[in-house]
């Protein structure tokens, strides 16, 4: 059957922008950020806007370690195994995925169907039918490997060596604030696969609402910092290329 992309924020830290400030403040503070920031926060002393510049003005500067005291964690459902595995490689996060050896697929296959596939007819044909046969030859599998004496997990773990990319999983990820908004960077530019840029926006908006400050830049780099990180080869041409500055050369060469 046809899964489409579903995202939830199932938990956050509470007061995130709070924490961020107060972890910030310390830094600069020679007093214990109990009485300089978070006492005066709680009693009104410091209002949302102070707090709100004060954090624009350091995010810019790229102190960044402040970001990893909150954390946010998604559901996500939806998405094809293909999806799952660029998201996996973003190592400073934590994944809980639905497991092909404990969970068996039905003889219909739950599957992400690719857009351009959806507006062509034909490709859509082939790609549903290679579906159908995907799921039957699994189940048949995974039967006769039960029927021939293998536990329901052995079955599952080998008869699932014939799903497809597009195979549909489930999982539970959770994102500090500094690796998300890194994730975000990379995932939400149009040089990132159609699929996971759809996840990156969704799991953005989301964290836009509950923290539109720590957020407020968060997407590509363009739209960050208003240039492009890639090589000009592959960028879409929206912003100029990154330039690094030249370097003098040492004297003597
Ligand atoms: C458009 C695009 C195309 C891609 N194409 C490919 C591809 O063809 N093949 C492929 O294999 N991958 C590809 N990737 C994946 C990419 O190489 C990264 O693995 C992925 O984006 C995770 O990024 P990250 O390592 O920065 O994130 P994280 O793993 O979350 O790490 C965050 C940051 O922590 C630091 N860090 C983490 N681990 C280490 C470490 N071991 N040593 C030093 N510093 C570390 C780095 O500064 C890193 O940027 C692609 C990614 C994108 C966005």
């Amino acid at each position: 059957m046809r899964k489409i992309l579903h995202v939830e924020l199932l938990a956050h830290t509470p007061d995130a922008e709070d924490i961020v400030f107060a972890a910030f403040r310390q830094c600069y503070s020679s007093g214990f950020v109990m009485d300089t920031v978070v006492q005066p926060r709680r009693a009104g002393k410091i209002s949302a806007e102070e707090r709100e510049h004060f954090l624009q003005n350091v995010l810019m500067m790229g102190h960044a370690s402040p970001l990893e005291h909150v954390s946010f964690t998604f559901a996500i459902e939806g998405i094809s195994r293909a999806c799952s595995h660029q998201l996996i490689r973003h190592r400073i996060a934590s994944y809980s995925q639905q497991s092909q050896r404990y969970c068996a697929e039905g003889e219909e296959l739950d599957y992400i169907l690719p857009p351009s596939i959806a507006r062509d007819e034909e490709a859509k044909r082939l790609y549903e039918a290679f579906m159908r046969q995907a799921g039957e030859t699994y189940a048949r599998l995974r039967e006769r490997m039960q029927k021939s004496g293998c536990k329901r997990e052995s079955a599952n773990e080998d008869a699932r060596f014939v799903l497809p990319n597009a195979a549909e999983t489930k999982l539970v990820a959770t994102f500090n604030a500094r690796s998300l908004l890194h994730f975000l960077q990379l995932r939400c530019c149009s040089r990132a696969q159609w699929e996971i840029r759809a996840l990156a926006r969704r799991m953005g908006q989301w964290v836009q609402n509950i923290s539109p400050t720590l957020f407020s830049h968060a997407g590509p780099s363009c739209e960050q910092w208003g240039v492009c990180f890639e090589s000009p080869a592959f960028s879409c041409g929206r912003k100029p290329p990154f330039q690094p500055p030249k370097t003098e050369k040492p004297d003597g060469e």
